[in-house]
């Protein structure tokens, strides 16, 4: 079997390996002059950055496998926290060590700047949740969701708001309740402690991942085609044509406004969210107490301290922040996070398609085609999650192993 696998991306990738494993002859195509796609390391000036400040939990578990199975450990890679939401506010919410759902329950009880009543409403809420599976009747937003809970004090401004813009990256007024709860499921609703454990990389992105999983695959004879987009693509008797090399089978793994220009029975037509990193640079020997902190009220959710005193300051979805210059926008944040004497430099990264909008009712692609020998993968497709590591992931080795299956 000789398999093209368009787009190296995570999703791509894994489908790559997945393929590779299963023993047919796979090329895998990337536009880019690196694998990674959305999640890649980049150099500045010297220095190993990503493209975006990404976080990961224990839940990712077919990333964390694949990571193995390509010779990255995640236990020397990451380093691994239980969840704690800690913001400029003073609210803190920390799950102990304990069996799940125990540490939830804990976790909730002893929240700072809570009151005792709005914790047990939570709680019973968090628990009929639950019980009907995290399954809504039907989707809506958020916000709606959280209001006919009653969820409308302070853990829906500092924990549940927060945590729907950091995993959906659209805001609580405009995202899928559903998809919100699917994450909520598989997170603090696990039944497994560590699924709800932060993951926060101690490499660049393409450490983790990419590069690995790239000399993994050449050792194994697989073919990638770096600096190479692929532009045509047509049905011939017993495969694709390619560019103009025969393939019996290819999965498309390209960010969604891609894969039209492939198939175009498979447009999609999705609405984005921009995410912009901030890198600040300060003197090497300052360290957050907890390397993860939410900002409310300003540009910056997110401030993750990377170590060697450079912070990361994560802007997600559309906001006013998008009409800044760099310089103004780091400026600015200097102000807002009340950041002492950055030193030197500071780099601003902007993906203005950094995820499709994850709004109520979103119809996602499916990952077969009206052709058996072509198929889907890529976060968009993975229509459990919203764009994710993890899903796509998933998506990549489900569409192998449907390869690979026959
Ligand atoms: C700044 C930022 C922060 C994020 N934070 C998180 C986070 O904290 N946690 C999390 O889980 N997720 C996060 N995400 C989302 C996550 O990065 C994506 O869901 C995931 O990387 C998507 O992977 P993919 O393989 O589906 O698509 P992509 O990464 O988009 O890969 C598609 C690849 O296809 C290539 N391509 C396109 N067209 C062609 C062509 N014609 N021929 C050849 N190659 C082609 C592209 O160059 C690209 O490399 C974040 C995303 C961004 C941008």
């Amino acid at each position: 079997m000789k398999i093209a696998v368009i787009g190296g991306g995570w999703a791509g990738t894994a489908a790559a390996v997945e393929l590779t494993a299963a023993g047919a002859e796979t090329t895998l195509f990337e536009a880019g002059r690196v694998l990674g796609g959305r999640a890649r390391g980049v150099e500045i000036d010297g220095r190993q950055l990503d493209n975006g400040q990404h976080i990961l939990l224990g839940a990712y578990r077919d990333t964390l496998a694949l990571m193995r199975r390509v010779g990255a450990d995640p236990d020397e890679l990451f380093d691994r926290r239980p969840l704690q939401v800690i913001d400029n506010t003073g609210f803190r919410l920390a799950l102990p060590r304990l069996p799940a759902p125990l540490n939830v329950a804990w976790g909730l009880l002893s929240a700072r700047s809570v009151g005792i009543g709005e914790k047990l409403r939570t709680a019973l809420w968090m628990d009929g949740i639950k019980r009907q599976g995290f399954r809504l009747a039907q989707d809506m937003t958020v916000a709606q969701w959280l209001d006919q809970a009653g969820q409308t004090g302070a853990l829906r401004r500092h924990l549940w708001e927060p945590l729907c813009l950091a995993a959906l990256n659209t805001p609580a007024d405009r995202a899928s309740a559903q998809l919100y709860a699917n994450v909520l499921r598989d997170s603090l609703g696990s039944s497994r402690r560590e699924d709800t454990d932060l993951l926060l990389p101690r490499v660049d992105l393409g450490q983790l991942l990419p590069e690995p999983a790239g000399h993994w695959l050449l050792s194994h004879g697989a073919q990638i085609r770096l600096s190479t987009r692929v532009g045509r693509m047509t049905e011939v008797e017993n495969g694709l044509d390619i560019d103009g090399e025969i393939f019996s089978a290819a999965i498309i793994a390209t960010a969604p406004q891609h894969i039209g220009a492939l198939w175009p029975a498979a447009a999609t037509n999705f609405a984005y969210e921009p995410i912009a990193t901030v890198y600040r640079n300060f003197e090497p020997k300052m360290k957050s107490a907890f390397p993860l902190t939410n900002h409310l009220g300003g540009h910056c959710q997110w401030v993750v301290d990377r170590g060697q005193g450079v912070l990361a300051c994560v802007l997600s979805g559309h906001g006013a922040w998008e009409e800044l210059d760099d310089a103004a926008l780091a400026a600015g944040l200097d102000a807002e996070l009340g950041l002492p004497n950055p030193t030197g430099w500071h780099k601003v990264i902007r993906e203005k398609r950094a995820t499709f909008s994850a709004i109520p009712g979103l119809h996602r692609p499916d990952f077969k085609t009206s052709n058996p020998r072509l198929l889907l993968a890529g976060d968009s497709t993975w229509a459990d999650y919203p764009a994710t590591l993890e899903g796509a992931v998933r998506s990549g080795l489900r569409a192998a192993r449907h390869i690979a299956n026959g």
